[in-house]
Protein backbone atom coordinates (compact mmCIF):
# COMPACT_ATOMS: atom_id res chain seq x y z
CA UNK A 1 0.00 0.00 0.00
CA UNK A 2 3.20 2.45 0.84
CA UNK A 3 3.76 2.00 -2.74
CA UNK A 4 0.75 3.08 -4.35
CA UNK A 5 0.53 6.04 -2.03
CA UNK A 6 0.91 9.69 -4.04
CA UNK A 7 3.30 12.15 -2.83
CA UNK A 8 4.26 15.56 -4.33
CA UNK A 9 8.35 16.05 -4.61
CA UNK A 10 9.07 19.93 -5.01
CA UNK A 11 11.47 19.79 -7.42
CA UNK A 12 9.94 16.41 -9.45
CA UNK A 13 5.71 16.58 -8.91
CA UNK A 14 3.44 13.96 -8.25
CA UNK A 15 5.34 10.20 -7.79
CA UNK A 16 4.06 6.70 -6.15
CA UNK A 17 5.54 5.47 -3.52
CA UNK A 18 7.38 6.89 -0.23
CA UNK A 19 10.39 8.42 -1.49
CA UNK A 20 11.19 10.43 -5.19
CA UNK A 21 13.52 9.47 -7.20
CA UNK A 22 15.68 12.20 -5.93
CA UNK A 23 15.44 11.03 -2.42
CA UNK A 24 13.14 13.69 -1.04
CA UNK A 25 9.74 12.62 1.02
CA UNK A 26 7.94 15.39 -0.49
CA UNK A 27 4.31 16.43 0.72
CA UNK A 28 1.23 13.40 0.77
CA UNK A 29 -1.33 14.13 -1.69
CA UNK A 30 -3.23 10.80 -1.38
CA UNK A 31 -2.75 6.98 0.35
CA UNK A 32 -2.65 3.91 -0.63
CA UNK A 33 -5.62 2.85 -1.06
CA UNK A 34 -7.54 6.06 -2.18
CA UNK A 35 -4.91 5.67 -4.56
CA UNK A 36 -5.81 2.33 -5.90
CA UNK A 37 -10.16 3.03 -5.28
CA UNK A 38 -9.72 6.02 -7.56
CA UNK A 39 -7.31 4.58 -10.15
CA UNK A 40 -9.84 1.31 -10.35
CA UNK A 41 -12.72 4.00 -11.01
CA UNK A 42 -10.82 6.48 -13.54
CA UNK A 43 -9.86 3.54 -15.36
CA UNK A 44 -13.28 1.92 -14.92
CA UNK A 45 -15.19 4.94 -16.33
CA UNK A 46 -13.04 5.40 -19.30
CA UNK A 47 -12.42 2.28 -20.07
CA UNK A 48 -15.68 -0.07 -19.68
CA UNK A 49 -18.27 2.06 -17.80
CA UNK A 50 -18.62 5.61 -18.95
CA UNK A 51 -22.09 5.62 -18.09
CA UNK A 52 -22.26 4.34 -14.79
CA UNK A 53 -20.62 8.14 -14.10
CA UNK A 54 -23.02 9.27 -16.52
CA UNK A 55 -20.11 10.59 -18.36
CA UNK A 56 -20.42 11.05 -22.49
CA UNK A 57 -17.49 9.12 -24.46
CA UNK A 58 -16.86 10.46 -28.33
CA UNK A 59 -15.94 7.63 -30.58
CA UNK A 60 -11.79 8.57 -29.91
CA UNK A 61 -12.75 7.51 -26.53
CA UNK A 62 -12.70 11.20 -24.52
CA UNK A 63 -14.69 12.53 -21.90
CA UNK A 64 -15.39 16.21 -20.74
CA UNK A 65 -12.45 16.37 -17.66
CA UNK A 66 -14.64 18.94 -15.89
CA UNK A 67 -17.50 16.19 -16.14
CA UNK A 68 -15.48 13.24 -14.71
CA UNK A 69 -14.45 15.86 -11.82
CA UNK A 70 -17.61 16.78 -10.99
CA UNK A 71 -18.94 12.74 -10.88
CA UNK A 72 -15.72 11.89 -8.88
CA UNK A 73 -16.78 14.85 -6.40
CA UNK A 74 -19.77 13.96 -6.03
CA UNK A 75 -18.53 9.91 -5.43
CA UNK A 76 -15.96 10.55 -2.82
CA UNK A 77 -16.14 13.34 -0.04
CA UNK A 78 -12.31 13.33 0.08
CA UNK A 79 -11.86 14.46 -3.17
CA UNK A 80 -10.72 16.84 -4.78
CA UNK A 81 -9.35 17.82 -8.29
CA UNK A 82 -5.52 17.81 -7.47
CA UNK A 83 -6.10 14.26 -7.24
CA UNK A 84 -7.13 13.40 -10.62
CA UNK A 85 -3.96 15.20 -11.92
CA UNK A 86 -1.80 13.34 -9.36
CA UNK A 87 -3.21 10.22 -10.64
CA UNK A 88 -2.59 10.98 -14.19
CA UNK A 89 0.81 12.35 -13.37
CA UNK A 90 2.11 9.69 -11.36
CA UNK A 91 1.01 6.78 -13.56
CA UNK A 92 4.28 5.59 -15.05
CA UNK A 93 2.30 3.18 -17.28
CA UNK A 94 0.83 6.19 -19.25
CA UNK A 95 -2.95 4.66 -18.81
CA UNK A 96 -4.57 8.12 -19.61
CA UNK A 97 -4.08 11.35 -21.86
CA UNK A 98 -5.14 14.87 -21.42
CA UNK A 99 -5.95 16.93 -24.04
CA UNK A 100 -7.17 20.74 -23.38
CA UNK A 101 -10.32 19.97 -21.76
CA UNK A 102 -10.86 16.19 -22.71
CA UNK A 103 -9.35 13.07 -21.24
CA UNK A 104 -9.25 9.14 -22.18
CA UNK A 105 -7.73 6.18 -21.95
CA UNK A 106 -4.93 5.34 -24.12
CA UNK A 107 -5.65 1.50 -24.10
CA UNK A 108 -7.70 -1.55 -22.64
CA UNK A 109 -11.34 -0.05 -23.55
CA UNK A 110 -14.03 -3.17 -23.44
CA UNK A 111 -15.88 -0.01 -25.02
CA UNK A 112 -16.75 0.32 -28.58
CA UNK A 113 -14.03 3.26 -29.48
CA UNK A 114 -12.11 4.08 -32.75
CA UNK A 115 -8.70 5.31 -31.67
CA UNK A 116 -6.53 7.18 -33.51
CA UNK A 117 -3.21 6.74 -32.66
CA UNK A 118 -0.22 6.88 -34.89
CA UNK A 119 0.21 4.02 -37.01
CA UNK A 120 2.70 1.12 -35.77
CA UNK A 121 6.24 1.28 -37.87
CA UNK A 122 8.16 -1.32 -36.21
CA UNK A 123 7.84 -4.42 -38.65
CA UNK A 124 7.66 -7.05 -35.93
CA UNK A 125 5.37 -7.14 -32.67
CA UNK A 126 5.07 -10.22 -30.42
CA UNK A 127 2.40 -11.48 -28.04
CA UNK A 128 3.35 -13.42 -25.35
CA UNK A 129 0.94 -16.59 -24.05
CA UNK A 130 0.45 -20.18 -22.82
CA UNK A 131 1.41 -22.87 -24.12
CA UNK A 132 -1.84 -24.33 -25.08
CA UNK A 133 -3.10 -21.15 -25.87
CA UNK A 134 -0.01 -20.71 -28.80
CA UNK A 135 -1.16 -23.75 -30.97
CA UNK A 136 -4.88 -21.98 -30.84
CA UNK A 137 -3.96 -18.76 -31.96
CA UNK A 138 -1.60 -20.39 -34.81
CA UNK A 139 -4.97 -22.10 -36.03
CA UNK A 140 -7.22 -19.02 -36.06
CA UNK A 141 -5.37 -16.28 -35.41
CA UNK A 142 -5.17 -13.20 -32.77
CA UNK A 143 -8.62 -12.32 -31.81
CA UNK A 144 -9.77 -10.20 -28.81
CA UNK A 145 -12.02 -11.35 -25.90
CA UNK A 146 -14.52 -8.35 -24.12
CA UNK A 147 -11.78 -6.32 -25.85
CA UNK A 148 -11.75 -3.43 -28.68
CA UNK A 149 -8.23 -3.65 -29.38
CA UNK A 150 -5.64 -6.74 -29.52
CA UNK A 151 -2.72 -5.69 -26.96
CA UNK A 152 0.83 -6.63 -28.86
CA UNK A 153 3.54 -6.07 -27.20
CA UNK A 154 6.92 -3.93 -28.58
CA UNK A 155 9.60 -6.39 -27.54
CA UNK A 156 10.15 -9.98 -27.04
CA UNK A 157 10.95 -9.60 -23.17
CA UNK A 158 7.92 -7.29 -22.92
CA UNK A 159 6.12 -9.82 -24.60
CA UNK A 160 7.42 -12.71 -22.04
CA UNK A 161 7.09 -10.32 -18.85
CA UNK A 162 3.70 -9.58 -19.78
CA UNK A 163 2.73 -13.23 -20.32
CA UNK A 164 4.62 -14.27 -17.08
CA UNK A 165 1.42 -13.27 -15.47
CA UNK A 166 -0.21 -16.14 -16.55
CA UNK A 167 2.28 -18.86 -16.99
CA UNK A 168 5.57 -20.21 -15.78
CA UNK A 169 6.36 -20.92 -19.44
CA UNK A 170 5.66 -17.98 -21.27
CA UNK A 171 5.14 -18.70 -25.49
CA UNK A 172 6.21 -15.87 -27.60
CA UNK A 173 3.99 -15.42 -31.01
CA UNK A 174 5.52 -13.22 -33.44
CA UNK A 175 3.53 -11.07 -35.32
CA UNK A 176 4.66 -9.79 -38.92
CA UNK A 177 3.23 -6.23 -38.57
CA UNK A 178 4.33 -4.72 -41.90
CA UNK A 179 2.76 -7.31 -43.96
CA UNK A 180 -0.28 -7.75 -41.77
CA UNK A 181 -0.84 -3.66 -41.87
CA UNK A 182 -0.31 -3.49 -45.17
CA UNK A 183 -2.54 -5.67 -45.97
CA UNK A 184 -4.92 -3.33 -44.45
CA UNK A 185 -5.06 -4.55 -40.66
CA UNK A 186 -4.93 -1.41 -38.94
CA UNK A 187 -2.00 -1.66 -35.45
CA UNK A 188 -1.49 1.81 -33.37
CA UNK A 189 1.68 2.52 -31.55
CA UNK A 190 0.34 3.45 -27.72
CA UNK A 191 2.93 3.42 -26.04
CA UNK A 192 6.96 2.34 -25.56
CA UNK A 193 5.43 -1.19 -25.10
CA UNK A 194 2.17 -1.81 -26.16
CA UNK A 195 0.32 -1.43 -29.53
CA UNK A 196 -2.77 -1.82 -30.45
CA UNK A 197 -4.17 -3.96 -33.33
CA UNK A 198 -8.04 -5.34 -34.87
CA UNK A 199 -7.65 -9.21 -34.68
CA UNK A 200 -4.97 -10.87 -36.94
CA UNK A 201 -4.99 -13.79 -39.27
CA UNK A 202 -3.22 -16.64 -38.55
CA UNK A 203 -1.09 -16.22 -42.09
CA UNK A 204 1.15 -13.16 -40.36
CA UNK A 205 1.75 -15.07 -37.38
CA UNK A 206 4.84 -17.39 -36.26
CA UNK A 207 6.23 -19.49 -32.88
CA UNK A 208 9.99 -18.00 -32.19
CA UNK A 209 11.85 -21.12 -31.34
ZN1 LIG B 1 12.20 14.62 -6.63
Amino acid sequence: METDQIRMCPTHGYFRGEKCQCDQAGRPILDGGRTIQLGKMVSGALRHFPEKLRLEMDKRGWVDMESLITALEDRYRWFYREHLFALIESDVKGRYEIKEDKIRARYAHSVDVDLDFPLNERPELYYGTTEEEADRILEVGLKTVNQRYLHLSTSFDEAIRVAKYRTDQPIVIIINARQAQESGIKIMNVSEQICLSEIIPPTFLEIIS
